[in-house]
């Protein structure tokens, strides 16, 4: 016996995606009932993604910073750590967010389910609660799929054992592992390792491939990876061959150019090898949406599925998963549904690496500049000049990297590594998406002294105005 429940649109998901479309339709008067699993909004990005390890990060931060400034005379005794207070700062900051995000939905009147929604035809959808067994069938006329994405599993991994940890488990913090195992070289897995090795692990990362950050240029990862072996035992070109829980540890063993000869036993080990779009159980072929294997659902660029008055955003469409541009297609999403004439096409879609030092890149990278045949010019500025790196002693090592057109000047791609390297990237983001070219970037005065100088000052460089660089 369903209750039945009418929307003009629904909302599937309740992610960055799946609130900003949500708000961004009452704003623009249609009637909106947004449907989510989990007893807060957010989705995985506030609850258990971009802010909780944001939110450890910062405490790592911390404690790298009171370590590193006994070059500059202070010295700090050792740090306590005190976990369940690591813990319970990480989730207050995710609270505030999320009950922000409940009390925005109410202010615009939004309809929140918290349950599972299952298709049922292309106008209807049967939703299971999630704490009672009872249902709602909601009606709508046009539904917006926001449903995002979870860890990859893998066959020949034990999932199941309490110790193999998807970055879910890393956030918990419930313990320090004496030695972790971080499979994947992507953001999330260096991300959660920095955390924890800060925290006291001593952690491997095997990378299968020759470099972290696969699709990032070698000269800017080059930094990265320099300033971190200490830090990390990086296996490069180096595969997990067998997991084998025990008693006394994860014994695991490796093939490849860097494998160790012997089995290596874990205390835990972080499955960070990517994740997969949440698009098979969501019973979509009752409503005749196509939906690949891997279930990602392909959209046009007003994020339509191939039924028009079925959209879908964010993690579970192509494109790179990350909450901004979820957040970009849910208002395209909302705005084409509001009969509005618009689409999403970004010039760039910047990405992140929060690590330390931070990697931050938009626009084409030089790989993806080469790809494309144009005739392309990179021009760097090291930060081993930049006042601020060395008064702040910061990254002296990091470098700000700028790829120009070399027959237009236009700026076609940025990225930068090295301390806060992410709050620089704004600058880049939008010089890319409004068109400029060298000289628009060294005419602009950049106040000094700042990392964010380094932007203008590689734009100098390409416009041959700085030609002395220590
Ligand atoms: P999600 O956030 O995945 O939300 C989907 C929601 O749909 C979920 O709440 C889920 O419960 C719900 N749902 C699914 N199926 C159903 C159903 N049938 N019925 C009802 N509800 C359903 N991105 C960044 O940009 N910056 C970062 O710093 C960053 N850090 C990250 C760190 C980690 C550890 C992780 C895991 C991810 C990180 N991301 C980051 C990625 C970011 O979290 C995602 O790109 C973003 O959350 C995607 O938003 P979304 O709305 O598509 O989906």
């Amino acid at each position: 016996n369903a209750k039945e429940v009418k929307g003009q649109v629904l909302v599937i998901g309740a992610g960055p995606g799946g609130y900003s479309a949500a708000f961004r339709c009452a704003d623009l008067g249609l009637d909106v009932v947004l449907v989510e699993r989990h007893p807060t909004l957010g989705g995985v990005c506030l609850n258990v993604g971009c802010i909780p390890s944001k939110a450890l990060l910062h405490v790592a931060k911390v404690m790298e910073e009171a370590e590193h400034i006994e070059h500059a005379g202070i010295k700090f005794p050792k740090p306590e750590v005190d976990l369940a207070g690591v813990a319970a700062y990480k989730s207050g900051v995710v609270k505030k967010l999320t009950d922000g995000l409940s009390a925005m939905a109410k202010m615009r009147k939004v309809t929140v389910i918290q349950g599972t929604a299952q298709f049922l035809d292309t106008h209807s959808v049967i939703v299971n609660h999630t704490n009672s067994d009872e249902q709602t069938t909601v009606k709508f006329d046009n539904c917006i799929i926001a449903a995002g994405s979870q860890s990859s599993k893998m066959g020949f991994i034990p999932h199941e054992d309490p110790r193999i940890w998807d970055s879910t488990n890393a956030l918990e913090v419930k313990e320090v592992p004496k030695r972790l195992l971080v499979m994947g070289g992507g953001i999330i897995g260096l991300e959660m390792g920095t955390v924890y090795q800060k925290l006291g692990s001593q952690v491997d990362v095997v990378v299968r491939g020759p470099q972290v950050m696969t699709g990032t240029d070698k000269d800017i990862v080059k930094i990265y990876t320099k300033s971190n072996e200490k830090r990390f035992n990086f296996m490069f070109k180096t595969q997990t061959q067998a997991i084998i829980p025990k008693t006394e540890g994860i014994y695991v063993e490796f093939k490849g150019e860097n494998a160790p000869s012997e089995p290596q036993v874990y205390d835990a080990v972080l499955v960070a090898m990517g994740r997969t779009p949440n698009g098979l159980n969501l019973g979509l072929d009752k409503a005749g949406v196509n939906v690949n294997e891997k279930g990602m659902i392909a959209t046009d660029n007003q994020l339509r599925t191939n039924v028009p008055h079925i959209f879908a955003i964010g993690d579970i469409i192509a494109g790179p998963m990350l909450a901004h541009k979820a957040v970009h297609e849910g208002h395209v999403a909302a705005e084409v549904i509001a009969g509005h004439k618009v689409y999403f096409e970004p010039k760039q879609i910047p990405g992140i690496a929060y690590t330390f030092p931070e990697i931050a890149t938009a626009g084409l990278s030089e790989i993806e500049a080469k790809e494309a045949g144009i005739n392309y010019e990179v021009a760097t500025f090291p930060w081993s000049a930049s006042g601020r790196a060395l008064a702040a002693d910061v990254s002296k090592d990091g470098m700000t990297k700028l790829i120009f057109n070399k027959d237009t000047h236009q700026l076609i791609g940025g990225a930068l590594v090295g301390d806060n390297a992410g709050e620089l990237l704004g600058e880049i983001s939008l010089a890319l998406e409004m068109d400029c070219d060298a000289e628009d970037i060294a005419l602009t005065i950049h106040a000094h002294p700042t990392l964010h100088e380094s932007v203008g000052m590689a734009a100098e460089i390409f416009d041959g105005v700085i030609t002395d660089l220590p």
